[in-house]
């Protein structure tokens, strides 16, 4: 697209479902610069499908697809994309929770079958997770890359206004620090970016390329066409007395959250999380903050009820009778 410039300046990435989110809310008019095809994640899972199931004739609808994030707005995306129906993702593990098990299998020289490796995606493709790479897969333009929602709502109004006319190509984050900052690391992003760097550099000359996935890229394989729409502000419902109605579940919906508006829901802010809640389109749990509490309050309760599980006498010393013992 950006060789062949049939677009109003500029593109705009759609790397992070949050951003995508924000400018559907926030910045209706520029819907239309947000890159029109499918995300890089869903274009990785597809071709990663069909070559596998070339290289080993199991069906394409039997290949399983798990994506490792270290964001949770990912998972609200793989759940509920934006733009079409489903996701080729099949699911998404959180990188915190499979990072020490991983290790330990890692360390140890496990084979990986060479064959269903796909040649020169690797490389490239880690980048986009780290701020200012897309554009080392764009050839010669203008770009800019920016992450935290308040810089990136600044640089948006600033396009809106049309105050940067020289920019083709715009990388927004919603995390400062690109998706390395995602709050399912377990690293420190800076560290984890400069680990990502050094792993996209050494794959960088073992034929890692454009040209080389190109050719290996199965002939019938297209990235899928996305539909994105403006999403209207506030129309809760025509019905006035319905809408009054759902304003209220809004608010209270809203008193519950942590109100730090911090994207990883896929919302660009609590409150627009709370009128997808109200509109059914999301489920409360999507926010980590409220999930953690909930967790937290049933820890503690559990916590209290086991305090309260009747004894039961043991010859030599008292027992509960779930065994914990009493000194
Ligand atoms: S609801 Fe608010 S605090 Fe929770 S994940 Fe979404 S933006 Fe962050």
């Amino acid at each position: 697209m950006l060789e062949e410039k049939n677009y109003e300046p500029p593109l705009i990435s759609s790397h992070c479902p949050a951003i995508v989110r924000l400018i559907q809310i926030k910045f209706p008019e520029l819907v239309s610069n947000i890159v029109p095809i499918d995300t890089p994640l869903d274009i990785t899972a597809e071709l990663a499908k069909k070559y596998v199931s070339i290289k080993t004739g199991i069906e394409k609808e039997e290949v399983g697809v798990f994506f490792l994030t270290m964001c949770s707005a990912k998972v609200t995306a793989i759940k509920n994309p934006v733009g079409k129906e489903y996701s080729p993702v099949d699911g998404a593990i959180s990188v915190a929770e499979i990072y020490d098990s991983l290790r330990k299998i890692v360390k140890k020289d496990i084979e990986i079958d060479q064959e269903l490796v796909i040649p020169g995606s690797p490389g490239l493709g880690m980048g986009f997770d780290i701020m200012g790479c897309d554009k080392t897969g764009i050839k010669e333009c203008v770009c800019l890359s920016v992450s935290g929602i308040d810089k990136a709502i600044k640089i948006l109004q600033e396009i809106e206004l049309r105050k940067i006319p020289q920019l083709e190509y715009l990388e927004l984050y919603s995390c400062d620090g690109g998706c390395v900052a995602g709050m399912l690391n377990v690293q420190n992003p800076y560290v984890t970016q400069v680990r990502f760097r050094e792993v996209m550099d050494s794959l960088s000359g073992n034929g890692s390329n454009y040209e080389l996935l190109k050719e290996e890229l199965p002939k019938d394989f297209t990235p899928q066409k996305i539909t994105l729409s403006p999403r209207p502000i506030g129309g809760l419902s025509e019905d006035i007395s319905n809408s009054l109605r759902k304003l209220g579940m809004l608010e209270k919906t809203l008193s519950d959250l942590p109100r730090i508006d911090c994207g990883a829901c896929g919302a660009p802010t609590c409150r627009d999380f709370a009128e997808d809640i109200v509109q059914k389109r999301a489920e409360i749990h999507s926010c980590v903050f409220h999930l953690l509490n909930s967790v937290a309050e049933l820890t503690g309760e559990a916590f209290s009820l086991a305090k309260k599980i009747p004894y039961v006498k043991d010859k030599t010393k008292t027992k509960r009778i779930d065994g914990s013992e009493d000194y």
